[in-house]
């Protein structure tokens, strides 16, 4: 009975996939306390008639039951609140990360690519590699002063012949550069690449162009959509929309009960008041024009255009400006050190309009102090 003495840290590392073992975990900051323009959430609540129908509605749930396993009255409420075209579909995932997940384990042949631009969302790059599909990041353009993180048009489509990727990922707008590519260049990319192509439209809601009127034009095309962004980033509910010969497929790799009851039953009721969070939305654009205008007017920083929820820019000092403004209580996103182009970058998320005026208020002041 001389059991070895064995820690559990050397055997999940003796036992786990190496891919899983070399990953670093997604890391959430702590944010108590803080003005939290960090993760793009909308930071409007909803009116309060609005949530008292939520109350009663989540106060009568059956949560002792599983929840519907493909709900056609959600899917089909989606369908019509954002304009499919007729015979397009929805697949529903926990949050658009569920389903670029979902589309990795059903590509994911020996040998197959995803590919992506850099710098874009970490997640299509961190899923490929934990699901051991190989990825290919093609480098936007940097230092090209007002044309920073556009399209490489001859770099992509040079990629793209080379690795024949069976799976690319375009963020549209991208995050974190907020950017919006021309869309005859991603319809070269779509006509070019020999696999799918999933537009990921998280930030719909801000953006001036969407592809869902072109999903009937290309067999290979997806659009991935979320209501994170929108201002339910607490209830994690995304959407694949095309075809059914794709969303057929990949729903079989779906786990029955991804969507849960109460994100059935409060998402329905907040795509019946779709109004509301736009008309949310149409106030955040405004209030982003305006912090645009106003970060453009100190000298020592240089902000990007942005067709997002959010601002990316850069300082000289993105680490100190950083931590001045978590002194000062406002959390933004540090991109310092996370991608080489991102250098001395940092994001900020738009919020209410006091919160914005805190932020370039704290910003002004951590800029003066450190020159
Ligand atoms: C936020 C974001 C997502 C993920 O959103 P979920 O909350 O998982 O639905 C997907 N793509 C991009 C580009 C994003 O910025």
């Amino acid at each position: 009975m001389s059991a070895i003495p064995v820690s559990a840290s050397s055997l999940a590392s003796a036992l786990m996939r190496k891919e899983v073992l070399d990953l670093h975990a997604y890391h959430v900051p702590d944010s108590r306390g803080l003005i939290k323009l960090d993760a793009m959430e909308n930071p409007y609540a909803l009116p309060l008639p609005l949530r008292k129908e939520i109350a009663t509605i989540v106060g009568n749930a059956a949560i002792n039951r599983y929840p519907d396993p493909n709900p056609a009255a959600l899917k089909e409420e989606i369908c019509n609140t954002l304009g499919l075209p007729p015979d397009m579909e929805v697949l529903l995932g926990n949050g658009s990360d569920e389903l670029i997940q979902l589309l990795a384990l059903a590509m994911n042949k020996p040998g197959a690519a995803m590919m992506s631009l850099e710098p874009s969302f970490v997640m299509y790059r961190m899923i490929a590699n934990y699901t051991g599909m190989r990825y290919v990041g093609v480098p936007l353009k940097i230092n090209s002063g007002a044309d920073d993180f556009s399209l490489d048009m001859t770099e992509t489509l040079k990629a793209i012949k080379r690795e024949q990727p069976s799976l690319v990922f375009l963020a549209y707008p991208n995050n974190p550069t907020g950017n919006l590519y021309p869309s005859l260049d991603v319809k070269r990319i779509i006509e070019a690449a020999p696999g799918l192509v999933v537009v990921d439209e998280a930030y719909y809601a801000f953006a001036s162009d969407s592809f869902i009127p072109h999903l009937a034009s290309y067999p290979n095309l997806l659009v991935m959509r979320t209501f994170s962004k929108l201002g339910m980033a607490g209830l994690r509910l995304g959407f694949l929309a095309g075809n059914k010969a794709w969303l057929g497929q990949l729903e079989k790799l779906r786990l029955p009960y991804n969507v849960g009851v109460l994100t059935q039953l409060v998402a329905g009721k907040l795509l019946a008041h779709h109004g509301v969070l736009l008309q949310q939305a149409e106030q955040i654009k405004m209030d982003r024009a305006r912090l645009y205008q106003q970060l453009g007017e100190i000298s020592a920083v240089q902000v990007y255009p942005s067709e997002a929820n959010f601002l990316l820019f850069r300082v000289s000092d993105a680490n100190e400006v950083f931590g001045g403004l978590r002194q000062r209580g406002v959390l933004i996103k540090n991109l310092n050190g996370g991608h080489p182009m991102l250098k001395n970058c940092l994001r900020v998320t738009v919020g209410t309009r006091a919160e914005n005026d805190t932020f370039i208020a704290a910003l002004r002041e951590t800029i003066i102090q450190s020159a």
